[in-house]
């Protein structure tokens, strides 16, 4: 294909691919290259480079103008393309009849303006690095004013755009200022010797010492071991997964926490903020407390001088307009002299700094970027700040990292993200190391391990590291409960509940009232405080909040609540619960057990949607509400982050908590006709919630299936009829539900979900297939997912990071189970370990339909075991290799073993470095079956030898549709030659 045929026909996915990101980058690297090559002049440059012009429109002008200039500029436009973003597949870069070079220029060029354009990629990657000092050369030498300077260091502009934005004034003010700035780089370049390391102002290391010990202090204890006993973070910090959000193909391994900050998986490289994403509980603030310590003991991170962490549950007290250096000095760390000095190395040195935001889903107001503000010095609401500091609008170039649950992180975020990571919790064997770190006495641990064996559900429940802290805090109790060790989330809590109750009363002051009785006062107050917090997304409260709620000195020493640490100076002693989600049970218990609450308030919670206009509790509370603003914050409604999760989490303790299984607690607590009704108010609740999901199925176009695609909110109504643990109920629920196939892809299910699913899904009327995909599934999942295996006919997990033990359980059940037909595994973590038992499974298994283990690490060994299952079985259909290695040796034995298939129709052994060897023994099963439509072979390395046996099977066959060949080691006129004799091979 002509090269400006391809510009023309990729039109649409090169802009995307260019400016999809928001940012101007990757537009103005292309435009550096063209400039250097010379296929642009300036004045071309100019007529693209519109300021105040939308992105799209400058990348369409320089579209057009690169058509228009012909063959040899469309091909360097695309090879200037490919290595800018040499990760983008919608573009083809390849192209026939034309190649495109990009060699440096000659070093040497006649005037030293020449030679800022032939050098204007490397001087731009160069000058970000000085561009203060090269600014102050030119200012020295008399080619720049100090008007001059702003403009190329307008904050908008990010270091790179700041060097050519230099470059560009360079180039108006004439030979003798480039000159200068070309002088100054050689200089930078000379002096920049390994010996003589550059070391910041006195003034700066004192107050990096300041900061360091103060981030030292707030982080070496674990604050949810505050109120019971001191635990150190080196003793109990046990590593939590760490998954990427977007795929990447260079990672390799599992991610560790410097790979947070590190060049892995990087999307927006413009961007300075990093998102790590994860549930109530998986472990966000943690890991953010082992970033900050490691920091503050020089033992990672050292990229950075000084660090500044932030809490947003503490901003949203902070009740004044602040400048970025109030809020960091303020918040932070208080600097003892020379602040203005400090603040100034902080503006002059950005990629010195690491901010932290934890919590940015319990600030009050939701991320927006329509309050724009660059000036440093300009007061503002916190929250402006902070959300100018994310977009780096105000102090770009200091990179962020901000936590928050996955509910609270819209679009308008995602724009200004460098990477998003996810907190996935702790893996199997996270679990086995957190305990053994909890126990001192190894008999103990080995007991709590050793039960949580004998309970799957409660084993997946310890993935999540907030229910695997509660469940080893309270061993004692899970150890002593036998049969009825805890099954769902509400079990949990409320052994915590007992346990910390037990806790503070000594065996004495025993009253003979049970536990509950006893302490139903302090439930009760404590309760108010949470569910009206909750009502009001507050989680700090202050003295007069307590005494609103009637919570006493004796129910603060009971451990739920802790002191707030680190406040603004401004605030007098506060309080929080250990943890939100303890909290939200508080909340629970209340609605539970309250005579004081609404009718409606059970409705309500159940709906939150409808939570914003008629309001859960109209209190605002002292601490975390600015005062002289009260009533404003109530008025303005803005969008809450925090609210719908908490308020879901809330509900399912609810239902938990109204389970036929614990209305023995409540009875001497609460009136037994009132908790009857509250539990029909759920069911009611639930089953008009599933109403509403199963409304939303659209009929089927003829002749497909009936699919839908459930919402995360789906997962949290199953989760609700998993704490009620009634499978009356759970029946109830599917009975309604008519689909063949159930799609949840990206709803966030990992273990805990899968529990409950197929604690609820093993109702369903008739086998479903089952899509999974992009999920967290995991090997704890897949084992959780085994009791509804049986009413599953596909199950598709597809990028759930399953390996090769997930895969044993998995198949060792599913051969058990007739409905089972199909499997989809692409993207898992499975290796030639696994492909024994998918050949003892297609071995026994006789109505396998399709197996599908596309992107995993199977090689030519893993084939040759697939190839002995194959042998034997008589009915698979489908059987998708696509980007393993399986190589020519693995591809004959597949082959051969599929040589007398009567039953396979496709195959994909796409990108499996496949030659002409296997190429020609594949064209056996093409000679002798009479079922295979299609082969698909592109991306190997099969050569005209292989193909002239593909063409002569395919003499003898009329059944096959098509043999896909693209990308294989095959010149332009075989290519042709060959198209002509078969028209059944596409290349
Ligand atoms: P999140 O901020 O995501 O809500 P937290 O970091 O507050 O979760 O974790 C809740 C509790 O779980 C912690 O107080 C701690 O007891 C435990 N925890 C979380 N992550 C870890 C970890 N990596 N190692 C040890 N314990 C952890």
């Amino acid at each position: 294909m002509f090269v400006q045929e391809l510009v023309l026909r990729q039109r649409a996915e090169i802009l995307n691919a260019l400016c999809s990101s928001g940012s101007a980058e990757h537009l103005e690297q292309v435009l550096d290259i063209l400039l250097a090559q010379g296929e642009l002049i300036w004045e071309d440059y100019q007529n693209i480079q519109v300021p105040g012009r939308a992105l799209y429109a400058n990348a369409r002008e320089l579209l057009d103008l690169v058509y228009t200039k012909g063959l040899e500029t469309c091909g360097l436009f695309l090879a200037a393309l490919k290595q800018v973003l040499p990760n983008v597949h919608s573009v083809d870069f390849t192209f026939s009849g034309y190649c495109s070079n990009l060699e440096e220029k000659e070093e040497y060029q006649s005037t030293s303006t020449q030679t800022l354009l032939t050098q204007r990629p490397s001087l731009v990657s160069k000058l970000q690095c000085c561009i203060d000092g090269a600014l102050k050369a030119l200012v020295t030498s008399g080619h720049f004013t100090s008007a001059d300077c702003d403009e190329v260091r307008l904050p908008i502009h990010t270091p790179s755009q700041q060097a050519r934005r230099l470059l560009d004034h360079v180039r108006s003010k004439g030979e003798s200022a480039a000159k200068v700035v070309l002088q100054y780089i050689q200089q930078e370049q000379e002096s920049e010797s390994p010996h003589e390391k550059w070391t910041p102002p006195k003034e700066v290391l004192k107050y990096q010492k300041k900061l360091s010990s103060s981030v030292s202090a707030q982080s070496c204890f674990l604050s949810t071991y505050a109120g019971t006993s001191h635990m150190s973070l080196d003793d109990i910090y046990t590593k939590c997964e760490l998954e990427l959000a977007h795929n990447c193909v260079d990672v390799h391994g599992p991610l560790g926490l410097e790979d947070i900050l590190g060049t892995v998986g990087t999307v927006n490289e413009d961007a300075d903020t990093v998102l790590v994403s994860g549930d109530a509980g998986g472990g966000k603030s943690t890991l953010l407390q082992r970033l900050h310590l490691l920091w503050a003991r020089g033992s990672a991170f050292q990229d950075f001088l000084l660090l500044f962490p932030f809490s947003c549950r503490r901003l949203n007290s902070e009740t004044r307009e602040l400048s970025v250096q109030e809020l960091l000095f303020q918040h932070c760390c208080w600097p003892d002299r020379e602040q203005e000095e400090i603040f100034q190395f902080i503006l002059d040195n950005p990629h010195l700094i690491l901010f932290t935001f934890d919590g940015l889903d319990e600030l009050k107001q939701s991320f927006s970027d329509e309050h724009r503000l660059c000036c440093p010095t300009q007061r503002a609401p916190v929250h402006i700040l902070l959300f100018n500091l994310i977009q780096g609008s105000l102090l770009k170039g200091v990179r962020k990292v901000v936590t928050s649950r996955p509910e609270a992180v819209g679009h308008v975020l995602k724009k200004h993200l460098r990477k998003e990571v996810l907190l996935k919790g702790f893996s199997p064997s996270g679990v086995d190391c957190f305990v053994r770190k909890h126990h001192s006495d190894p008999t103990v641990a080995a007991k709590v391990l050793e039960s949580l064996q004998t309970n799957p559900a409660l084993l997946g429940l310890c993935h999540s590291p907030v229910l695997c802290w509660i469940v080893s805090q309270c061993h004692v109790e899970l150890l002593g409960c036998g049969e009825g060790s805890p099954q769902t989330i509400t079990d949990v809590y409320l052994m915590i509940l007992q346990h910390f109750f037990q806790h503070q009363t000594s065996p004495k002051s025993s009253t003979g009232l049970d536990w509950l009785q006893e302490h139903l006062h302090t439930v009760l107050h404590l309760g108010k405080l949470a569910f009206e917090g909750i009502g009001a997304t507050c989680y700090i409260f202050s003295d007069p909040d307590l005494e609103t709620c009637g919570v006493t000195e004796k129910d603060i020493c009971m451990g739920f609540l802790i002191q707030s640490k680190d406040m603004p100076p401004t605030h007098s002693k506060c309080y929080e619960f250990l943890h939100v989600t303890l909290q939200c049970f508080f909340a629970a218990l209340y609605i539970v057990l309250s005579n004081n609450t609404d009718r409606s308030t059970i409705p309500r919670l159940f709906e939150p949607q409808n939570m914003r206009e008629t309001g859960l509790s109209s209190t605002c509370f002292m601490a975390c509400i600015p005062s002289a603003d009260k009533q404003g914050w109530a008025l303005e409604g803005e969008t809450r982050a925090a609210e719908t999760p908490n308020l879901q989490i809330t509900a399912t303790f609810v239902s938990g908590l109204l389970s036929q299984r614990h209305q023995r607690l409540w009875l001497h607590c609460c009136s037994t006709d009132v908790i009857e009704k509250r539990v029909r108010q759920v069911v009611r609740c639930l089953s008009k919630g599933m109403q509403k999901h199963f409304k939303s199925i659209p009929q089927p176009v003829e002749g497909e299936k009936k699919s839908m695609h459930a919402m995360p909110d789906f997962v949290w109504l199953i989760k609700c009829i998993y704490e009620l643990q009634e499978s009356k109920i759970a029946k109830n629920a599917m009975s309604k539900l008519e689909v063949d196939h159930l799609k949840l892809t990206y709803c966030n299910i990992g273990p805990v979900e899968c529990t409950a699913l197929a604690y609820v899904l093993q109702h369903l009327r008739k086998p479903v297939g089952l899509q999974l995909d992009n999920n967290s599934v995991g090997d704890v999942g897949v084992e959780q997912l085994l009791p509804c295996m049986h009413i599953c006919n596909s199950l598709y997990l597809r990028n759930n990071n399953i390996t090769d033990e997930g895969i044993r359980k998995l198949l060792a059940k599913g051969i058990q189970c007739d409905n089972f037909r199909k499997i989809a595994l692409f993207n898992n973590k499975l290796t030639d370990a696994c492909t024994q038992h998918f050949s003892h499974f297609l071995k026994t298994k006789q109505n396998f339909l399709s197996l599908r283990l596309g992107n995993n690490n199977i090689t030519e060994e893993g084939a040759r075991q697939l190839a002995e299952g194959l042998k034997v079985n008589r009915s698979l259909q489908y059987l998708g290799l696509w980007g393993n290695k399986i190589g020519d040796a693995g591809t004959v034995a597949l082959a051969s073993a599929l040589e007398s298939s009567k039953s396979l129709v496709w195959l994909s052994l796409v990108g499996n470095c496949v030659g002409s060897a296997g190429a020609c023994a594949l064209a056996n099963i093409i000679k002798n079956s009479a079922s295979l439509e299609e082969l698909w072979l592109t991306e190997n390395c099969i050569t005209r030898t292989g193909v002239e046996c593909l063409i002569e099977a395919l003499e003898h066959n009329t059944h096959v549709k098509s043999v896909w060949l693209r990308n294989n080691d095959l010149s332009l006129q075989e290519v042709e030659e060959m198209t002509q004799r078969e028209s059944r091979l596409t290349f």
